[in-house]
């Protein structure tokens, strides 16, 4: 079965299709992500329902809750949750390094990295833990996503010459993190389980050679899929574009190119695809549904020479009207009129939303959160062409 390929289009998007045994993935995707095992105010059935083909967990909260015992018991995460189509993890290695140096109050850090691998507290119970490659590998392996993430030093904005530092480490831990899976998918192997494939991280801060150092031995260790991550990748727009631009032209056409944390409203992904993304995942549309945040705009193609472009209109700032505002008690509209989520289809108006955002009623949370990942996926799926 081959993991990844490329297809042509008539749009700027890069399309492509991933296969793995939970499914197929067309590309570009975003992906919700379901932190705890859970996309937020969610079931299965919702994100399944408003479209959603791949969703992300993370290591690091799976790690200390509900750990890999637990996980190893169901077989792992897809049928603890309830969710049949693929998955991915990160690797932990994000959470555990932003616990450390991104702090700047040095008494406020909750890690520490060494060659070996970070040391941290649990931000549930203090706990100490130890998180390695190997073990990250194996947490990976207990959870069961499709597609891994090989461990690695997400640097905060820093000096170059820790950057490099923390790349190099990185680097070496591609290799550790890949002699760890490959015995990973050895034991899954000899007792029936799904496959799984790893992705490796670009990493190098700020700095554009330590950028195209990085991608240059990301893709020449033989992954099935880059991504490029760090504190600089899903802040700004024209930054994660300008990072992706230094090193687009190093990666082959046949490995997918995940952004990671990247999506924090329409246009951003837009942009992502235009600048030759082929995955995202981001928190922000389940976030910003609970905070009363709800995109609202429509999707507008263009014509340029032969392939087509698109940008999101919106009466609002930032694509997104605030539901907890007067101006909405008595609008009948829908949250997005011409939205073909179930919330819009199905007539629930801004004025009862803003109602039910007011009382704090729960059924808020799971029409807010279906209307903004909704967005998001279709979003995407369109401008496959
Ligand atoms: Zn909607």
């Amino acid at each position: 079965m081959t993991f990844y390929t490329a297809l042509e289009t008539n749009t700027v998007a890069r399309r492509g299709v991933i296969k793995v045994d939970h499914g197929v993935v067309e590309t570009p995707v975003f992906m919700p992500v379901g932190t705890q095992g859970s996309v937020k105010a969610l079931a299965p059935e919702d994100v399944w329902g408003l479209g959603a083909e791949i969703i992300l967990g993370n290591t690091y909260h799976l790690y200390l809750r509900p750990g890999a015992r637990v996980l190893e018991t169901w077989g792992g995460l897809h049928e603890f949750m309830g969710w049949k189509g693929p998955l991915l993890t990160d690797s932990g290695g994000y959470q555990v390094s932003s616990l450390g140096l991104f702090q700047p109050e040095e008494k406020s850090r909750l890690s520490t990295i060494s060659e070996e691998g970070v040391n941290f507290v649990s931000h549930i119970d203090g706990s100490r833990h130890f998180m390695t490659p190997e073990v990250a590998m194996e947490m990976q392996g207990s959870i069961g996503a499709d597609i891994v993430m090989a461990f690695d030093e997400a640097t905060p904005i820093t000096d170059k010459q820790y950057a490099r530092q923390a790349m190099e480490r990185t680097h070496r831990w591609l290799k550790r993190s890949k002699t760890a899976f490959d015995a990973v998918q050895k034991k899954r192997g000899q007792v029936g389980k799904s496959r799984q494939y790893m992705f490796g991280i670009i990493q190098g801060g700020e700095y554009k050679d330590l950028r195209r150092e990085s991608a240059k031995m990301i893709v020449e260790s033989g992954v099935a899929g880059v991504a490029i991550g760090g504190a600089s990748i899903g802040q700004a727009v024209a930054q994660t574009e300008e990072v992706v631009s230094w090193v687009r032209d190093l990666l082959p056409r046949k490995v997918p190119l995940y952004l990671m944390g990247v999506g924090v409203g329409p246009s951003h992904v837009i942009g992502a695809v235009e600048a030759g993304a082929d995955m995202f995942d981001c928190v922000a549309p389940t976030k910003l549904a609970r905070t009363g945040l709800l995109y609202s705009g429509n999707l507008v193609e263009r014509k340029t020479g032969t392939k087509k472009t698109y940008h999101f209109e919106s009466e609002f700032p930032k694509e997104r009207l605030t539901i907890g505002k007067k101006q909405f008690e008595q609008d009948t509209q829908v949250i997005s009129p011409g939205c073909g989520c179930y919330t819009c289809k199905s007539g629930f108006s801004r004025s009862y939303l803003h109602h039910l955002f007011k009382a704090r009623e729960l059924t808020y949370y799971r029409l807010a959160s279906i209307h903004n990942v909704y967005t998001l996926v279709q979003v995407v799926k369109r401008l496959r062409g």
